[in-house]
């Protein structure tokens, strides 16, 4: 049985990439369009890299979005969906999953879909939506809903919960219409930013994720179906060294330095196990690695049967960015 989900999870990993807008030069070509290709040129090597499609730097949050809504709207029929936005700091994860108010990106859109899709199908009544909202910053697990201060939890194996999820204490609110569920999630992203001190220092270091459960009434033909989405702003992709060579240059103590390193170092795991798990996935690997992190502790459930993972690779073409554009491709060619 085991293996027939990992069968049926594999060809359900779709790779994506985005080249956020800006100079160019000869270093990155893109062949933009479903299949499409970045060609890199990079320490006078050529390399290709093979997407499952390649938004080029006028791509419209619009035309993103397209090509997710249909996994979106599967959670309606009783699917799991995870989406992913990776990359290096500033290439454009937040703007394509959150985007400004004037050009909104894959959340408010998908949320704005779905419940116009609940809508057509006879309202919110038939359906039972719930919210949660979790921050993973160096390994330790917060609920941003909580209703007190954010609290600490701790990952469980086991089958119950929010999505999914087993996080004892984790929590999770009804939500009856788009106005009640924006609510919470600027209530969410206010509770990560009171906590941070550098608030864009702490984004870019910590992985943002906000699951919606869609629960249907069950009819009185035939059983209700409960699917999931995932929302996952993950944290900045660049290497550890730089965390390191930025602090030691504005000459802060060794304590800090070393607090920043672990960080990085932490981030980086995290990130490396979702590629590993993804990777496992994919290959149909008998053991899959979710224990590695507290990510892929989390996910485990949603990439279970019938699930659907999307990565949306966010690079850049800016020269100085081509080494991490580079690490990118490569950790999208490994889960794709
Ligand atoms: P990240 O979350 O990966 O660190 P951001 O989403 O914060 O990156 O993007 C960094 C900056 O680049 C922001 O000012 C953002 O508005 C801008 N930006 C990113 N992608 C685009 C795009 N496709 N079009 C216009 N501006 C963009
Ligand atoms: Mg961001």
């Amino acid at each position: 049985a085991y293996q027939g989900r990992l069968l049926e999870l594999r060809g359900n990993i779709r790779v994506l990439c985005r080249l956020k807008p800006g100079s160019s030069g000869n270093l990155l070509n893109v062949d933009p369009g479903p299949g499409g290709t970045v060609t890199a040129n990079y320490r006078g090597r050529q390399r290709q890299f093979h997407l499952d499609r390649v938004f080029p730097p006028d791509a419209t949050q619009e035309e993103v979005f397209r090509e997710l809504e249909p996994a979106v709207l599967s959670c309606l029929q009783g699917y799991s969906v995870c989406i992913f936005t990776y990359g290096q700091t500033g290439t454009g994860k937040t703007y394509s999953m959150e985007g400004p108010p004037e050009d909104p990106g894959i959340a408010p859109r998908a949320l704005q879909s779905l419940f116009r899709e609940m809508g057509a199908q006879g309202g919110p009544r038939q359906h039972r939506v719930t919210v949660s909202m979790i921050e993973i910053y160096n390994e330790t697990v917060r609920d941003l809903l909580a209703p007190g201060p954010p609290e600490r939890l701790t990952v469980r194996q086991g089958p119950e919960g929010c999505g999914g999820i087993h996080v004892p204490g984790l929590t999770c609110w009804d939500v009856s219409d788009l106005r009640a569920l924006h609510k919470m999630l600027n209530l969410g992203r206010r509770n990560r930013a009171t906590a941070a001190t550098h608030m864009n220092e702490h984004s870019s270091r910590s992985h943002a994720l906000v699951t919606l459960t869609l629960t249907t009434a069950p009819p009185p033909h035939g059983p209700g179906t409960a699917g999931t989405l995932h929302l996952v702003d993950l944290a900045g992709s660049e290497r550890v060294w730089k965390a390191v060579t930025t602090e030691s240059s504005v000459g802060v103590g060794a304590g800090a330095r070393g607090r920043r390193l672990r960080e990085a170092q932490t981030i980086n795991r995290s990130l490396l196990a979702l590629g590993g798990v993804m990777a496992a996935l994919r290959a149909r690997q008998p053991h899959v690695p979710f224990r590695d992190s507290q990510l892929t502790r989390l996910l485990q459930p949603a990439l279970g049967p019938g699930a659907t993972a999307v990565m949306l690779v966010q690079i850049s073409s800016r020269p100085e960015d081509v080494g991490e554009t580079v690490c990118s491709l490569k950790f999208a060619e490994r889960v794709s």
